[in-house]
């Protein structure tokens, strides 16, 4: 577990920039260090771990969580300990394909429909053409295929493990199986892989940047309504955390 962490709702978060979280992680790949779950957290997912005692300490146990959204990091401040950035599961996929192509890492995708996580596997090929890409699966199994799945990934060793069920489950999924698997990285990409495929986009740098990227995918997909509920909660609970801490 890393120490340089900035504690939010009782989660620790990373205080670190997407680059050195990248090169943390190959670091560990090299070192040859096994069962890794990383948590790319957002403040749903850390305002549900408040209620969910399994998925809390999975979070806690986790080798690393890093700052997914905007909420997060606005929280670090709120609290008087900033994570310097926003480090997503997309943006952090990429910087570990990008530099584990010079150094030849192995790969496994596991996630969305079975026509994406072809599609991702033909596009990490094209783009980072070193990365050994092992095995891929669509994330819609039954227990027989999961039991396959499972014995595919054993066989096949990677490195990294891409896990793209949604959150929580993909953190579940995780948790439940990787120390059986010969695995060094694991990480919940939540819905990187329907971005990679083309299948949804990502918004503009510009609302990125803004801090309104939950604003763009709502009126996108404005079926996660229900979901963008918990982020007032959220922050409602980051303010009475600071005035308890304070007081
Ligand atoms: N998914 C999956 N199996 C399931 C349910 C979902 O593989 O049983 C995939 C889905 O196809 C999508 C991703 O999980 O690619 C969920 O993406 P979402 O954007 O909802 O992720 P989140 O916001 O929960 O991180």
């Amino acid at each position: 577990m890393v120490k340089d962490v900035s504690i939010i709702m009782d989660i620790p978060v990373y205080k670190s920039t997407l680059i050195k979280t990248t090169e943390l992680l190959l670091t560990w790949i090299d070192q040859g260090k096994m069962h890794q779950q990383i948590v790319t957290a957002n403040s749903e997912i850390i305002y549900k771990s408040k209620k969910d005692s399994k998925l809390r300490k999975i979070l806690q146990r986790a080798a690393l969580v890093t700052a997914d959204g905007m909420g997060v990091v606005w929280a670090s401040r709120i609290l008087g300990d900033p994570v310097p950035e926003r480090v997503t599961g997309y943006d952090l996929l990429h910087a570990l394909l990008q530099l584990g192509n010079e150094r030849q890492i192995s790969t496994y995708l596991v996630g969305a429909k079975p026509e994406v996580v072809s599609a991702v596997a033909f596009e990490i090929k094209r783009l980072y053409p070193n990365v050994n890409i092992k095995g891929y699966h669509h994330g819609y199994f039954d227990s027989v295929t999961e039991r396959e799945l499972l014995e595919d990934i054993k066989e096949k060793q990677p490195d990294l493990l891409f896990v793209a069920l949604g959150s929580p489950r993909q953190e579940f999924w995780i948790s439940d199986h990787l120390t059986d698997l010969p695995v060094k990285v694991a990480i919940g990409v939540g819905g990187s892989f329907d971005i990679l495929a083309g299948v949804i986009d990502r918004a503009p740098e510009k609302w990125q940047k803004l801090g309104l990227e939950w604003a763009y995918r709502l009126i996108r997909e404005p079926s996660r309504v229900g979901r963008m509920a918990a982020l007032p909660k959220f922050a409602l609970s980051v303010w009475k955390d600071k005035f308890f801490r304070r007081h």
